[in-house]
């Protein structure tokens, strides 16, 4: 059997040869396996001088001074240091939260856990085009409010939020704004300066790096302190203690590096692939966008199904390496939530396919992606296919 092909790089990305290199130097160097805690010694200080170097590179993609990120293991980490660090350490001035339904979980239980600590949380619904209106936050903001999240992309639909609208909101009234920027980072130009962002979650995995490694962006001005989730050491300032990984946190750092050069070109592409795919099953009756038609990232297109179960939907679409909903809610049996928030029915928000696209995805993959989507809405309506592409 041939394998699928991969159009779900919005669940996780293949590391890039040049970050596996890097990540490999770390690992095999005679002189960089030392721990970066070690400073007194030549060994720390060339894993710390490479650390460093890595760090670097994530502030540079974020317009950030290399200090204000600290390493985490993942972005579910990062968005629950951000979140429950930061609503724990300022709960004397205020314990009321807001956040979008559409956030992901790492956002959302985090929130959830703080509401069972006693803190109130304002869930926003996003409107039918899966947009936070930036009006609806500054209504919702109380002199009890320190904290305000809303993700920059979304992972199931590549909605764009207006994070620069929400951050000037925010910073306007003295709360905290966190942004999950793992779905953006690779994609859209982040300035944590220009649009008021006070926390930053960003995932390597998601931009061609390894797994189990994150970051969170720290305005250190404004966030002067987070309750840590962990104890037991003076690393990251104490906010994160532990050695730090220098292969993960190097390869991360590469990734960004890499991202930096190849975003306006790697977008353009991936955009005009994205349309490619739309031009192909758009215009099949009854398959609908889902999300924004406008504002939206280039890598993710998400659509739904009249007249189709979602189970035989993707049984039939097993040549392709796709997602229902997200890939951290495929094992529910319950239908995406997100969709369902855009006012679409249980039966669409189960018919329904994300496509992601990242570098190393083709034209002719994206044809084979359309005419086998052609031919499996056409057999489950149990019709003939009707365009001669899907002949071919
Ligand atoms: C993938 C993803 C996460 C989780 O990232 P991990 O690094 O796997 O923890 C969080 N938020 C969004 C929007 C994501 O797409």
């Amino acid at each position: 059997m041939t394998k699928p092909v991969y159009l779900d790089y919005a669940a996780t990305t293949p590391v890039d040869a040049d970050v596996a290199r890097i990540m490999n130097a770390c690992l095999t160097d005679d002189d960089a396996f030392g721990n970066s805690s070690s400073g007194q010694h030549a060994f720390g200080r060339e894993a710390g001088k490479r650390i460093e170097w890595a760090r670097e590179q994530v502030a540079k993609l974020i317009g950030a001074t290399a200090e204000d990120v600290i390493w985490t293991s993942c972005a579910t980490e990062a968005d629950n240091l951000a979140i429950v660090g930061a609503a724990q350490f300022r709960a004397a001035s205020g314990r009321h939260i807001i956040t979008a339904a559409s956030e992901h979980p790492a956002v959302l239980d985090a929130c959830q856990h703080l509401d069972q600590q006693g803190f109130e949380v304002t869930i926003l619904p996003a409107d039918a085009r899966g947009i936070i209106d930036p009006g609806r936050v500054a209504g919702t903001l109380t002199d009890a409010t320190t904290l305000v999240s809303i993700m920059h992309v979304n992972n199931e639909i590549g909605v764009v939020q207006d994070i620069g609208a929400i951050g000037a909101i925010c910073r306007a009234h003295g709360a905290l704004f966190h942004v999950d920027a793992a779905q953006s980072a690779c994609h859209l130009p982040i300035d944590v300066v220009s649009q008021s962002i006070d926390m930053l979650s960003l995932s390597a995995q998601k931009m061609y790096g390894p797994k189990g490694v994150g970051a969170l962006y720290l305005n250190r001005e404004r966030v002067r302190r987070l309750e840590p989730l962990m104890f037991g050491g003076s690393q990251e300032g104490g906010l994160r203690p532990g050695t730090v990984p220098t292969h993960q946190v190097v390869g991360m750092g590469e990734a960004c590096r890499i991202v930096l050069t190849d975003m306006q070109a790697g977008s353009k592409r991936i955009t005009a692939l994205r349309d490619r795919l739309w031009a192909g099953i758009g215009d099949i009756p009854g398959v609908l966008l889902n999300g924004d038609s406008e504002q939206r990232v280039c890598h993710i297109l998400n659509v739904s199904v009249t007249g189709v179960e979602g189970e035989s939907l993707h049984f039939g679409l097993r040549d392709l390496a796709v997602s229902a909903g997200s890939a951290c809610t495929t094992l529910d049996a319950a239908p995406s939530a997100v969709l369902r928030g855009l006012g679409r029915s249980d039966q669409l928000a189960r018919a329904s396919v994300r496509f992601s696209f990242g570098r190393p995805t083709t034209e002719a993959e994206i044809d084979f992606a359309s005419e086998t989507f052609r031919n499996v809405v056409a057999k489950l309506r149990g019709i003939a296919p009707t365009s001669a592409q899907a002949n071919v």
